[in-house]
């Protein structure tokens, strides 16, 4: 089998993967952070989960591009520095930065999330540096506007996810593990900003970089984050009875 099989196989498979796992995640809630419960394996501290499950995403796609024969096209660059500037801070500084870090994760979790990465950081990351076709190759791409709009979107995702994190980081004084109603920017509107930003960021990217693998990485965020964000979003109106009615959970004045 060659590699190119392999790895078309390997997208379908990721992609069907993702649209089964949909409906499932709106009856089973990921067991981490506020939905953490008993009965998934054993367990290892979060911050360490953090790193395991998010590293594999900025090596293997780092890796691509090394091996890669499209180094110094403009287009490689502007996508090696869009995927490391979300993921070397997703894998290597957000796990130390969050408050509440002693509880403890299920390590079924950080294995389904390493796998994950290491195969979403493979399948765009050899995709754009050696297997797409002409379009992003022949030096034309970074005239395109579909690039400048992707980068745009991608740009306002990220700006709008760092800032949720950082509401939600700033709301625990250090040692603090509880929760509290966050506010300010779009939390007016939603209650997982966070969320919203990141699903954003993925379209974003499969747009600049008019993808297969960068269009199921965008349907797997909405796919994991949606079902997430309802919950929730059901969790704090259970939680607060003050909790903002007007809100809605992940997409201002719609959902
Ligand atoms: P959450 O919003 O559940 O939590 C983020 C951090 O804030 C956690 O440390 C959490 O603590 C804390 N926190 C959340 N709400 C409150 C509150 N009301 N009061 C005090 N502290 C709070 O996000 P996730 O942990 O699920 O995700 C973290 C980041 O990773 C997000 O930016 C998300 O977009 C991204 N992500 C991306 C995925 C993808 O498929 N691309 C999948 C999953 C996450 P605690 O852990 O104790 O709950």
């Amino acid at each position: 089998m060659t590699e190119t099989t392999f790895y078309y196989g390997l997208l379908i498979g990721f992609a069907v993967v993702a649209l089964l796992t949909f409906p499932v995640l709106f009856f089973v809630t990921a067991p981490y952070g506020r939905h953490a419960r008993e009965g998934w394996g054993p367990k290892i501290s979060s911050t360490l989960g953090w790193i395991l499950m998010e590293a594999p995403s900025p090596l293997a796609f780092a890796a691509c591009y090394a091996i890669g024969d499209r180094k110094t096209d403009a287009a490689s660059l502007i996508f090696l520095l869009l995927w490391e500037a979300h993921y070397v801070y997703r894998a290597f500084v957000f796990p130390f930065r969050r408050r509440g870090a002693q509880k403890d994760m299920p390590l079924s979790i950080v294995a389904s999330g390493f796998l994950f990465n290491a195969i979403n950081g493979y399948l765009n990351g050899r995709y754009l540096f050696s297997f797409a076709p002409a379009h992003l190759s022949s030096g034309a791409w970074p005239s395109d506007p579909r690039l400048y709009l992707g980068i745009a979107l991608f740009a306002a995702g990220y700006a709008v996810n760092h800032h949720a994190d950082r509401v939600l980081m700033n709301l625990r004084k250090p040692g603090e593990t509880g929760y509290k109603i966050p506010h300010g920017g779009l939390y007016r509107f939603i209650s997982c900003p966070n969320y919203f930003g990141e699903i954003i960021e993925w379209f974003g990217w499969a747009l600049l970089t008019w993808s297969p693998a960068g269009l199921v990485f965008a349907v797997w965020t909405t796919a994991n984050l949606l079902p997430r964000a309802i919950s929730h979003h059901a969790w704090y109106k259970e939680r607060f009875p003050d909790y903002p009615r007007e809100r809605k959970a992940l997409v201002p004045l719609i959902l």
